[in-house]
């Protein structure tokens, strides 16, 4: 069960977010945990106003650590609901701040509060709730032209966001807290119980593997160890009292050696014995932090969170060390842990100035080590051999620097954070916002004998800035960093809004392509809807033209939208039949209004057998009631051999290319209003 959550949790696309954030702040709390190091050797040194000095740099930067969290999570929820980054980040930050300060969440004296809990969970509520209000169609975010425009989209959208889950807030504080009295966070844990110790143990461990910071959640025990530590210290000052087992120095010398989980014994071990070259790199980077048990590269970069081999040894081992420790103590083997020194003193040492100065405080956490090292050592083995190829560090520098390259200021084009982005795609997507725009070519399907253009498809094209046109072959680049979606909406957007100027004729017609992903998006169906109602258009003046491929994806999910928009009364074409290899199946399962025969069959109709196939291709979108286009005439020969069969609309460059929308009106296949009233 354990493993099956394991293996299924990392494919858990909000987890993977959060993950990926962690990788993304690991500078920050890399900066944060140096500066505390290096105000602890200054005061070593007795600088004290440095020390003062570095320790706050490091406070401030910890604490901005859940604002950064919440921003940069907001951002890759936006990105991957499709919904606008700014309302989604501006929504987040502000109730952030709103509902910590409404559940009394802020630490003395300190103007920011830290809650890693709501700073996840208040963007993903934040996102949902978007998200309805987007299908509500109460407000989505329009390419509105002007800014002014935009900032009062904005502003209406994060109030309405912002006041539901102000008010659920209020709610379930009043229930939960008020009314019910029960206390937040976690269930009470007994500092002086061994048991409740393995449970905070664990805890601890559970959290960091799916990328929370347990040490920080669960630092209410901590404090409170601290305390009670410090209490008895003093009591033993006076001549009375005894050092309880279980101190706060206990847990940093015997179970968080290297950092929490006992790492510094993965480190060992992986420099030891891991054949990967990658790993032994990021090992040996590590290793310095770890002396001084900061381990966060070793957490994100190996990684130990979400991943169910090493999460196992991880929760395994400082357990084992507080069992061995906590009974060592209590035998007398080793005196207790006195003292109340840095958690970041490092091993060895520690338990030497912990226990007042014995020896054998050091050569326990020696045991502790090698015993770890020997926990780890199997779990490690199975991944170093399963990472053939793909080294640690290629996917630590991957995932953390591939995220912001996609330019978020074009009309297409996201900040996606994957954990993997095909470089070469990403590349190709790139290249093409530096150096130019996209726009819309329309190609004229023409009825041969009602001698008129029945409808114009829009067709992407990309137009460098010196002016050079070339036609979609990046749509494979887009489909695979996943911006499919995106582009389509942009065309819809633009094919509509061209469209528009020409919705007073009713013959007029708008054929736009519509990829796999694009249809199975929540929003689609509302957005199509929408574009419409703002324009001019009739339902009836809209085809969506969708690609065999598509069908394959979610059968079910597809029919259902699919159905809606004809209930519209917008028409559905299946775009290249005869291209793939189930047409026909699909031709019983799904109504389309049009079939569009690919221009692939017209390649053989130079011979009988070609001919016969395709005039059985032409029989079996016929069988089903739709029209029939034929795609891609060539010649007077082709075009003949159509009209032979009984088919009379043909897209192909016979009649009319692809052609800027200018071209089409100087074609005079198009009429504007005015001149028409004129
Ligand atoms: P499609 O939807 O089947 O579009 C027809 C393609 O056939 C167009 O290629 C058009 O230029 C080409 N064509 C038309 N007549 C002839 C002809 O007589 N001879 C030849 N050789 N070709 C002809 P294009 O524009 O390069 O588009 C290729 C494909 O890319 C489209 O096939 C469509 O699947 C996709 N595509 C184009 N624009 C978009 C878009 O805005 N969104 C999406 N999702 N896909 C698009
Ligand atoms: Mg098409
Ligand atoms: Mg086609």
């Amino acid at each position: 069960m354990f493993t099956y959550l394991m293996k299924h949790l990392p494919a858990n696309k909000y987890l993977a977010g959060i993950s990926n954030v962690f990788i993304m702040l690991l500078p920050v709390s890399l900066i944060s945990s140096f500066s505390l190091l290096a105000s602890n050797g200054a005061t070593l040194l007795n600088w004290t106003d440095v020390s003062y000095e570095l320790n706050t740099i490091s406070s401030l930067i910890a604490q901005l650590f859940p604002v950064l969290l919440v921003v940069f999570f907001s951002q890759y929820l936006a990105s991957l609901h499709k919904q606008p980054v700014i309302a989604i980040i501006t929504s987040s930050v502000l109730l952030y701040f709103i509902i910590c300060f409404q559940w009394d969440l802020f630490h003395e004296g300190s103007l920011i509060p830290i809650n890693f809990p709501f700073a996840i969970f208040i963007p993903i509520a934040v996102s949902f709730f978007y998200q309805y209000l987007q299908l509500l169609s109460i407000f989505r975010d329009t390419h509105l032209p002007n800014v002014v425009e935009r900032s009062i989209n904005l502003v209406i959208s994060v109030c309405i966001v912002i006041s539901i889950l102000l008010g659920i807030s209020y709610g379930t504080k009043f229930v939960i807290l008020d009314a019910l009295h029960l206390t937040l966070m976690m269930p009470r844990l007994d500092p002086m119980s061994l048991f409740d110790g393995i449970i905070y143990e664990f805890t601890r461990g559970v959290l960091w593997s799916i990328g929370v910071n347990g040490h920080v959640i669960l630092a209410s025990y901590k404090i409170e160890l601290f305390r009670i530590t410090s209490e008895s210290l003093a009591l033993i000052e006076t001549g009375s009292g005894t050092i309880p087992i279980l101190t706060s120095n206990f847990y940093d010398f015997y179970t968080g050696m290297g950092g929490s989980g006992n790492t510094l014994s993965l480190v060992i071990c992986v420099l030891l014995f891991a054949k990967n070259k990658g790993y032994r790199t990021l090992a040996k980077a590590a290793l310095l932090l770890s002396i001084f048990n900061i381990n966060e590269p070793i957490l994100y970069g190996l990684p130990i969170m979400f991943n169910p081999i090493m999460i196992i040894p991880f929760l395994l081992t400082p357990i084992v060390g507080l069992l061995i420790a906590y009974f060592a103590t209590l035998w007398g083997v080793v005196p207790p842990i006195m003292g109340v020194i840095s958690w970041m003193t490092p091993p060895i040492i520690g338990g030497y100035l912990g226990t007042d100065g014995a020896i054998s405080g050091s050569i326990l956490q020696c045991i502790i080590i090698l015993i770890g090292i020997a926990i780890y050592y199997p779990f490690f083995m199975r991944m170093d051999k399963l990472s053939m190829g793909k080294t640690a560090l290629d996917s630590l520098t991957e995932r953390f620097f591939s995220s912001e390259k996609i330019d978020t200021t074009k009309a297409i084009g996201s900040y996606i954070p994957h954990l993997s982005i095909n470089m070469a795609a990403q590349k190709t997507v790139e290249h093409l916002h530096k150096t130019g725009d996209f726009i819309l070519y329309y190609q004229p399907q023409y009825d041969v004998d009602k001698q008129k253009v029945i409808s114009l498809e829009a067709l992407i094209r990309h137009c460098s800035y010196s002016g050079h046109i070339t036609p979609p072959t990046f749509i494979d680049s887009f489909s695979e960093l996943g911006l499919l979606p995106e582009l389509d909406f942009w065309v819809l957007e633009k094919a509509i809004a061209t469209a528009n100027n020409y919705a007073h004729d009713p013959d007029f017609k708008i054929s736009v392509n519509v990829s796999p992903e694009t249809v199975l998006v929540p929003t689609f169906l509302t957005t199509v809807m929408q574009l419409i109602k703002r324009s001019s258009l009739r339902f009836e003046q809209l085809e969506l033209e969708i690609t065999e491929e598509l069908l394959i994806k979610d059968e079910k999910e597809t029919k259902k939208t699919l159905n809606k928009l004809r209930e519209l009364g917008i028409t559905i074409a299946l775009d290249d039949f005869g291209s793939g290899y189930s047409s026909i199946a699909y031709l019983s399962r799904f109504d389309f209004d049009k079939v569009k025969i690919d221009r692939s069959l017209l390649l053989n109709i130079g011979t009988e057998r070609g001919r016969k196939l395709f005039s059985l291709a032409v029989e079996l979108g016929q069988i089903t009631g739709a029209n029939i286009v034929v795609e891609g005439a060539e010649s007077k020969d082709e075009v003949d051999f159509i009209q032979s069969l009984g088919i009379s609309c043909i897209q192909g460059f016979f009649f009319y290319k692809p052609m800027a929308i200018e071209a089409i009106i100087e074609l005079g296949l198009v009429t504007l209003q005015d001149e028409q009233v004129a």
